[in-house]
């Protein structure tokens, strides 16, 4: 009933030509396979060259950031009409590296959610718990407070419209993977707050991937589990061959 989705979230790598090598190996493995969505998230200084690429296939495509504003005094942004602009269809949003590093809290993803919506663009909203919050027990707490901070006031179309991504920190770059039971548990609440907010109805239609070191090897057990729709891919998405075998794994 939920059809899978898996994004690949380039990070800052791949200069133009590697970005567009990647990207015509993956359209070239994946063929006419439709059966999970898939989408790229090259830099920003990419897109045009990947969109370009994949503009004649399935493939879709997804900035790793935006901003909450439309336009204006603001250096190093983009906007998510900038993003629609270059045919992208998703965005990710509170990336935990984006928290870490650029500061980013629920209230201002929530922000971001709306405009993006606002634009037309589906928004892939990162949630997850650090390391030392896992080992106090706080994990499910932690997750449903972001769930409520990203996803507040949005309408019954935009919920069916978002995507969330559970990266546990403590995974993500670091080979450390949770285990599909450990994932599920997470997974599992996750829908259970979206219910609380949204009704049981649109909560079922929510798509919710697993993101943390996964690979070829690991993904079909995690996105067999029930409330796993897909999966965020870091390192994996880097390489042609491992991203497509985990596409293909995620029916
Ligand atoms: C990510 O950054 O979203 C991610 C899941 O990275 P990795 O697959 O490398 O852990």
């Amino acid at each position: 009933m939920r059809k899978p989705i898996v994004a690949g979230n380039w990070k800052m790598n791949k200069t133009m030509r590697e970005a567009e090598s990647l990207a015509e190996s993956i359209k070239v493995d994946l063929g006419e396979f439709t059966k999970v969505d898939v989408v790229l998230c090259p830099p920003f200084t990419a897109l045009k060259t990947v969109s370009d690429v994949i503009s004649r296939s399935a493939i879709r495509l997804g900035g790793q950031h935006m901003s909450a504003e439309p336009s204006g005094a603001f250096t190093g942004e983009i906007s998510a009409g900038m993003l629609r602009d270059l045919y992208c269809n998703y965005v990710i949003l509170g990336h935990s590296e984006r928290r870490a590093y650029a500061g980013e809290t629920d209230a201002g993803v929530n922000e971001k959610t709306l405009a993006a919506h606002a634009s037309g663009l589906k928004p892939i909203v990162c949630v997850g718990e650090k390391l030392e919050e896992r080992e106090a027990g706080i994990t499910q707490a932690v997750v449903e407070a972001q769930v409520k901070g990203c996803l507040s006031g949005l309408d019954e179309e935009q919920v069916k419209n978002t995507i969330v991504a559970y990266e546990p920190v403590w995974a993500i770059g670091t080979g450390k993977t949770a285990t599909p039971e450990m994932a599920q548990d997470v997974h599992a609440h996750i829908r259970a707050v979206v219910a609380v907010m949204f009704g049981d109805d649109l909560a079922k239609t929510v798509r919710i991937q697993y993101g943390g070191s996964m690979k070829p090897g690991n993904a079909a057990e995690l996105i067999s589990q029930p409330d796993i729709d897909g999966g965020l891919i870091g390192g994996a998405a880097l390489d042609a061959g491992s991203f497509v075998e985990i596409v293909k794994a995620a029916v």
